[in-house]
């Protein structure tokens, strides 16, 4: 748990559960950077939160961990040309937050439509740290970055396809949304992550230098050093669920490291969850 972070109750419970384990990063885009080597990596916690409604259809969000797994798997295939690392930090599913409010605003007329949906957000579930996402069923654009490190995303996005951009719309909104919270501005050359609406993926030296320099100022960022250090030492102290969320992080990085990282995250794993193994007794 990061240092100053008192989460409530509920969130303890689904940070100390195990989370989904992030897919496999897609084969780089063509015209992407190459990454740089692992402990020049910075990694950022991501919350991501699935608000759900029964009254709000278009807020209800539908997505399951597994969608998350590959959606962020995606996302950080594209982010890591930039050495940059969004670690699933804790995976959040709650109703939305003043929903009456937010029809009443929404019913009112032509306001600042993309500022109501910070109504929705339930603050007791806010990190203090990296950067918030929050996926709703549909709204009138892709995807917002609202300030404040936090980003919506519809979770029926949909984009304009372009020569060699990637497979699916949601991976790439979210990539979008949180280089906005790393302070790239839109950049209309079509097949690159910050131009709007397409599938494109690329990001040229000039934003990478600045969303990595954003990255490393980003509250609860983490340099790749600091935080193999930080594992070992929840290793030491028995901090099991601390220990399992940051190998984890340093296993999802690519590079010589993983393959070290993975074996330590396996020693760590409670014998249920390791792969391969039956348990006795099992048919
Ligand atoms: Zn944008």
């Amino acid at each position: 748990m990061p240092t100053g972070f008192r989460p409530p109750l509920a969130l303890i419970l689904l940070v100390g559960a195990s989370l989904p384990a992030i897919g496999d990063d897609a084969p780089p885009a063509p015209g992407a950077l190459k990454a740089p080597p692992a402990d020049e990596f910075v990694v950022i916690p991501l919350r991501v939160h699935i608000l759900s409604s029964g009254d709000l259809k278009d807020v209800d969000c539908a997505l399951t961990d597994a969608d998350i797994a590959r959606v962020l798997g995606k996302a950080n295939g594209i982010w890591h040309q930039a050495g940059v690392h969004w670690g699933l930090e804790s995976l959040v599913r709650e109703p939305a937050a003043r929903q009456g409010r937010f029809k009443a605003a929404m019913d009112a007329g032509p306001a600042d439509k993309l500022g109501v949906f910070r109504l929705l957000i339930p603050e007791d579930s806010r990190s203090d740290e990296g950067v918030d996402v929050y996926y709703i069923h549909k709204f009138s654009v892709n995807g917002v970055y609202l300030g404040n490190r936090v980003a919506f995303v519809q979770e029926t996005a949909q984009l304009r396809p372009v020569p060699g951009g990637i497979d699916e719309p949601l991976p790439r909104v979210t990539a979008h949304e949180l280089g906005h919270s790393l302070g790239l501005p839109h950049r209309q050359d079509v097949t690159n992550l910050l131009a709007s609406g397409t599938t494109g993926t690329t990001l040229n030296e000039a934003e990478v230098a600045r969303a990595r320099d954003r990255a490393r100022a980003m509250p609860g960022s983490l340099p790749v050093p600091h935080l193999r250090k930080k594992a070992e030492e929840a290793v030491v102290r028995g901090d099991h669920p601390e220990a399992r969320r940051l190998r984890t992080w340093l296993a999802e990085i690519p590079g010589e490291g993983a393959a070290d990282a993975r074996k330590r995250l396996d020693a760590l794993l409670p014998e249920a969850e390791k792969p391969g193994e039956p348990k006795p007794g099992s048919p």
